[in-house]
């Protein structure tokens, strides 16, 4: 681009013949330069578009600017980091400056200053029971059972307690962080329903037990409920249906034996209760 203003200084230093053909040649000169460099140019503003507009991935959700950490095989930890997510599909985890160069999120969240993490995985509990907050937490195990629970059970559980209490446990996980629990009560059908309403994941078992409880006179009818719940969930994408012997001290030898055939026959997972405390 010097070329010009030499020309100038020639223009005005040789006779007009000269000093054309020295304008030609160094037009030449300057076409020869600047073809590869408006090559260079159009290539660079297409490379420009295509890496931010069209060419970025579409995707639902883009959570970004956070501490994201990962649980993959190195534990990686992504101080600026995203999450690229496509329905209900993570398809990237990477910093925030290569997820928005390469995804276009319809929706974006900033993460900035908190944490992106998978979800806490709840392994055993009650949603329902979050009804009966406070009632002789203090108590030991058994006294809490026989004297407390028990008999509140024998007297509140409903189908409809049942789902407003898994609803209420439910909120409470998902403002803990909690993605997936596991549950073990009655009527797991509403509990179910509840669950697929909340957007949470779970293994819902149906309770076995030895005395008569709200949705089963016997453990007999306890089995047959649990069989038609396995039958009715089995396949789902948020509900692993389960089966749910409630302990070894409330279920004898034989209806055990028939629950774990049970969970043979389906394939699905049991819960019991093992290990507890020993007072
Ligand atoms: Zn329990």
């Amino acid at each position: 681009m010097t070329c010009t203003g030499t020309l100038v200084n020639i223009h005005r230093a040789v006779p007009r013949r000269v000093a054309r053909l020295e304008i030609e040649s160094c037009a030449m000169r300057s076409l020869r330069l600047l073809l590869p460099a408006a090559a260079l140019l159009a290539a660079t503003v297409a490379l420009v578009s295509v890496t931010h507009g069209q060419a970025r991935t579409p995707v639902t959700l883009i959570v970004t600017g956070g501490t994201v950490i990962t649980q993959d095989a190195a534990r990686r930890v992504i101080p600026d980091g995203a999450v690229a997510i496509d329905h209900d599909l993570i398809v990237a985890v990477d910093t925030s400056e290569a997820i928005g160069a390469k995804y276009d999120g319809a929706e974006v969240i900033d993460a900035r200053d908190q944490v992106i993490m998978p979800g806490l995985i709840n392994t055993h509990g009650h949603a329902a029971m979050v009804l009966y907050r406070g009632l002789g937490s203090d108590l030991a195990l058994m006294d809490w059972l026989n004297k407390y629970i028990f008999p509140a059970e024998q007297k509140t559980v409903s189908p409809d307690f049942v789902r407003i209490g898994t609803r209420l446990a439910a909120l409470e996980m998902i403002e803990s962080g909690t993605t997936t629990f596991t549950d073990m009560y009655y009527f797991e059908g509403d509990v179910a329903e509840a669950t697929r309403e909340s957007g949470l994941r779970a293994v819902l078992g149906e309770s076995v037990i030895k005395f008569p409880v709200a949705d089963a006179a016997t453990p007999e009818e306890g089995l047959a409920r649990a069989e038609a719940f396995i039958q009715q969930w089995k396949g789902d994408p948020l509900v692993t249906p389960a089966v749910a012997p409630h302990a070894p001290y409330t279920l004898e030898p034989a209806t055990l034996k028939a629950v774990r055939a049970l969970a043979n026959k389906y394939d699905v997972p049991m819960l019991i209760h093992l290990a507890e405390t020993q007072d």
